[in-house]
């Protein structure tokens, strides 16, 4: 290959690092991009997409590399690994942050507070920012300020014609809409600019966990409680199976449980008051609720998901969480072979369900629960339980909300896609042909360009 970048490396499938390069989160992914293009300046994702073009290449983009179905990394396409622009730059006296488009959220964290501010993420630490952002992101300022996608304040983009350009509420206002819940069908992001809010640097964090025979009990009184419950407090149940870990009693080694996770983003003081009865919705085996570093809280759960666990996974909005969606999972979660599965239910509220559907391209702000299902399967398909993610989505679909899935936890799939989006899809459609008519960027949740099929018909 003739080209060079100015600043980065093109990898090509006989190069030392290719093998780890086209490697991502989900340790079952395993696809060999024509060309890996490590991009350490805007110029050399430039470069990268007239590459493209000219070969007629499809296009991955690499943010963290975390999405669950490994859109990051294609066959035989160029795969844009933005993971060495990681620069984070904080305007204190503004509120903003400026984060280049391969930075985690342990980068984004680390920054900001250094001056107690802090911008929505989501709960692992190692996820990358620009997926988190384009689909969504729910984290623990969820209730509080909103989803990630709504604390975008602008984007800077390299096109799929090669252009570098700006998007904000002025400046292509119907491109900044698009992004903001579109994912990355419109184009490479390579810094965004994110509104700050005070957080911490101390906050009350929520973690007790209890007997998994108490499930529906705590699921039960988890809704009740939430009904009113002021936007300060983001909380996600999880069942899970504990390792045999020596940090934890013996007797609840490879036991089952039900997590409770959150956070209080007020005064801590306070919070323990507000927060008590989520440590009292059954019996408590342990309950460790305290006050840590927001930087710490945000690192916690990092140990439980490991780079290079081979994962499936799901996921469907709620409205109501009756007897029969309970008795669904309970059963699939008695009856599964595999070797782990983590069913989490994140309670939506806030300020999350208070941006309307059209506001941004993010559409669900009705439901009251985010369903996410994942399982272990092992690499060499040897479970008898391959198809149970799938078999336990086409079971609860019918009591979902509106048939709709976070993009960000779930396989590609059109039909999804199109539910998820729903009224939003047909302006996301015209969006895409205006800004990638000829689905260069085809490696996500797709959006199919509105002239498309008929020009390649
Ligand atoms: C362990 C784990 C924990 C998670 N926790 C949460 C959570 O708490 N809250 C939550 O909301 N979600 C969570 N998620 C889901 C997460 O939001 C998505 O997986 C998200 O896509 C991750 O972003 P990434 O940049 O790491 O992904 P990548 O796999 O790098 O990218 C995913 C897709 O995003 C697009 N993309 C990425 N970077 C860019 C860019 N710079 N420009 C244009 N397009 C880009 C591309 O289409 C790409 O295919 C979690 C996922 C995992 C695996």
């Amino acid at each position: 290959m003739e080209e060079k970048l100015q600043t980065g490396h093109i990898i090509l499938p006989d190069h030392e690092l290719y093998e780890e390069k086209r490697k991502v989160w989900n340790g079952l992914i395993n696809r060999y991009p024509a060309a890996i293009f490590e991009c350490k300046s805007e110029e050399d994702v430039v470069s990268a997409v007239i590459y493209a073009q000219k070969k007629n290449l499809e296009i991955s983009v690499r943010g963290g590399g975390h999405h669950l179905a490994g859109t990051a990394v294609c066959d035989d396409g160029v795969m844009i690994d933005l993971s060495s622009m990681n620069a984070v730059a904080v305007d204190a006296k503004r509120g903003f942050v400026e984060v280049e488009g391969g930075a985690t959220l342990a980068d984004v964290d680390a920054e900001t507070q250094h001056y107690g501010l802090a911008t929505p993420t989501g709960t692992v630490s190692k996820t990358g920012i620009a997926g988190l952002a384009l689909g969504g992101g729910f984290g623990y300022l969820r209730g509080k300020y909103g989803l990630t996608s709504d604390n975008i304040i602008s984007v800077r983009m390299v096109t799929a014609a090669g252009d570098v350009i700006y998007a904000d509420k002025d400046e292509h206002p119907e491109l900044f809409w698009a992004v903001r819940g579109g994912g990355g069908n419109f184009g490479v992001v390579t810094s965004f600019i994110f509104q700050l809010h005070a957080v911490g640097p101390e906050v009350l964090a929520i973690d007790v966990m209890y007997d998994y025979k108490d499930t529906k009990q705590i699921i039960r009184n988890l809704e009740e409680y939430m009904e009113d419950a002021p936007d300060e407090v983001s909380v996600n149940l999880a069942i899970i199976q504990l390792p045999p870990a020596p940090i934890l009693p013996e007797h609840l080694h490879n036991k089952r449980v039900v997590t409770i996770s959150g956070m209080y983003s007020g005064n801590p003081e306070k919070g323990e008051e507000v927060v008590k009865p989520l440590r009292n919705l059954a019996e408590p085996l342990i309950d460790s609720t305290g006050v840590m570093p927001y930087t710490a809280l945000q690192k916690k759960l990092d140990p439980m998901v490991p780079t290079g666990l081979p994962v499936d996974g799901t996921s469907l909005f709620f409205k109501e969480l009756d007897d029969q969606v309970l008795n669904i999972l309970i059963k699939g979660i008695d009856d599964s072979k595999l070797p782990m599965v983590m069913v989490q239910l994140w309670a939506l509220h806030g300020e999350a369900n208070r941006v309307s559907s059209h506001h941004t391209a993010f559409a669900v702000r009705d439901a009251r629960f985010l369903l996410i299902i994942d399982g272990e399967v092992p690499k060499d398909g040897s479970s008898e339980d391959l198809g149970w993610i799938d078999a336990m989505y086409e079971k609860l679909l019918p009591y979902s909300y509106v048939k709709s899935s976070y993009l960000n936890g779930v396989k590609p799939e059109e039909q999804i896609t199109k539910n998820t989006y729903a009224e939003n899809y047909k302006k996301l459609s015209e969006i895409k042909e205006r800004y990638d008519p000829d689905n260069l960027f085809c490696h996500n949740h797709n959006i199919e360009p509105s002239n498309f099929k008929k020009a390649n018909n």
